[in-house]
């Protein structure tokens, strides 16, 4: 169909159909909407996209972290754990940076964040080994974490991470550092979201209560 096009298009066509939700037909018109702009235009585009190989993730959140903080002498930590006044002790685990985007939106949540990378879906391929659970388990054991808030949405998926991730944690029954009596806690949000429902589109009002009615596991 589009064989007739210079290549300087279809190629173009081509990587925006890789795009998540994106066809030809939009693919095409994203394309001709580039040929109708200048120059400059053209350029800061493209200036935009190759700034993004300056990002980097956060080594201890995964989450994404902009150089420019690294020069501000936070290692390679992102601004949430580089941030003296969050709580470290509480460590909300999440999917993905969406859910992060939802959760701060609430302004409730002061603790740190985990981000898996995905979530346990044999419809997708997706198992524990392609998660980021190994640094989280360090995490736990080396970071004076009193909590863990699995944060997930109310789908199978979700559900499939949660009993997966308690199925981990629980058994190792870390106990608490610096002369606390117990074990780190681990829990999950209230079931007030309703079911299939995806997190980073819940309102924050109906977030912020789920995440203060979490439930220990
Ligand atoms: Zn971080």
């Amino acid at each position: 169909m589009y064989h007739s096009l210079p290549k300087e298009i279809t190629n173009l066509v081509e990587q925006f159909s890789r795009f998540p939700g994106i066809g030809e037909k939009t693919a095409l018109r994203f394309v001709l909407f580039l040929l109708g702009k200048d120059e400059n235009y053209i350029d800061a585009l493209a200036g935009q996209i190759e700034n993004i190989k300056n990002l980097s993730l956060c080594q201890k959140c995964h989450n994404i972290t902009a150089s420019s903080s690294r020069a501000e002498d936070t290692g390679s930590f992102c601004k949430y754990c580089a941030d003296p006044a969050r709580d470290k002790g509480t460590v909300c685990v999440i999917s993905s940076l969406p859910e992060l985007m939802a959760i701060e939106a609430t302004g409730d949540f002061l603790g740190l964040y985990h981000i898996l990378g995905g979530k346990i879906d044999p419809l997708r391929k997706t198992g524990p080994e392609h998660l980021r659970i190994n640094t989280l388990i360090a995490r736990i054991k080396n970071d004076n974490v009193r909590e863990v808030i699995l944060a997930m949405n109310s789908d199978i998926p979700g559900e499939n991470t949660i009993l997966y991730l308690t199925r981990i944690l629980k058994p190792l029954n870390i106990p608490l550092r610096q002369g606390f009596e117990g074990h780190v806690k681990i829990s999950r949000l209230a079931r007030g979201l309703p079911m299939g429902s995806e997190l980073e589109y819940a309102d924050p009002i109906t977030l912020s209560s789920a995440l203060e009615g979490r439930q220990e596991l």
